[in-house]
């Protein structure tokens, strides 16, 4: 069943409202305060039933996947990869999205955190042993001391919670944009350059930054390609740009630093 995945990681998950551990109790995860969460058959736990709708919906999120999944970012996973510690026995992707990334980048044990439940059913289909959570940065539903990597991949940070989960010894692995990235889609839109130095600092007054590598490409685009690129752009810089003229994108430059940190 795909629910049993999590009564078998019981013990690396801790109730997001109170903190406590979890015991089993029939088909829920129990705190002793008596909050209740019910794993989907569908193999996913919702940690946050009083989020709001998502900005985002199932459409963006599956043009970013069949973006993710065509090679744009095959060097990014595995400069990624190649920054894994060799035991890295938990791994958790804070704000995974649809759980592209994070089924490339699996440790021994693998959670995903998304606080779109569009995102997560997305990540969820298909099985796998990924433990997939609609959830909250701000409450992540695991336990202290519990996690080898942090991925946070073109997505919010929340420090405290992850010194909070993250073992003395582990690794945050932050992917941030850099100035080129998506700059046919900004020059499409009118947009400035992008700087990412207020992440990059703010990162640096939390974590101990050990290294940025940076990594530029540029593709040749399809117009479906285009199209995707052009719906998937919000996720990362906030702005609509579905009005926008696809058939005037032949090329997609992928410029992106992964900040290496340790707590
Ligand atoms: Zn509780």
């Amino acid at each position: 069943m795909s629910a049993d995945k999590f009564f078998q990681k019981i013990a690396l998950l801790r109730c997001p409202v109170c903190g406590a551990a979890f015991s089993q109790c029939g088909a829920s995860l129990r705190c002793k305060s008596g909050h209740t969460f019910d794993p989907s058959g569908k193999g996913y736990v919702h940690f946050a039933p009083n989020a709001g709708p998502s900005r985002y919906d199932a459409a963006l999120f599956e043009a970013r996947r069949r973006i993710l999944t065509a090679g744009f970012y095959d060097t990014v996973k595995e400069a990624i990869r190649k920054a894994f510690p060799k035991d890295a026995n938990v791994v958790f992707d804070a704000g995974c999205g649809d759980g592209s990334f994070t089924k490339a980048l699996q440790g021994k044990t693998t959670v995903g955190l998304d606080l779109s439940k569009d995102a997560i059913r997305l990540a969820a289909r298909g099985g796998g042993p990924v433990l997939w959570m609609v959830g909250d940065l701000t409450r992540i539903p695991l336990q202290n001391d519990s996690v080898d990597v942090i991925l946070n991949l073109f997505s919010p940070a929340h420090y405290a919670e992850f010194s909070r989960v993250l073992k003395k010894d582990g690794l945050l692995l932050k992917l941030v944009p850099q100035s080129g990235y998506l700059r046919e889609i900004r020059a499409l839109a009118g947009l400035g350059v992008y700087s990412n130095d207020a992440v990059v600092s703010h990162l640096a007054e939390q974590f101990r930054l050990r290294d940025r590598i940076r990594l530029t490409r540029t593709f040749p685009l399809t117009e479906a390609q285009a199209r995707d690129f052009l719906v998937m752009t919000p996720l990362t810089f906030g702005v609509a740009v579905e009005s926008l003229d696809a058939s005037r994108l032949t090329e997609i430059t992928i410029d992106v630093e992964l900040l290496i940190a340790k707590v």
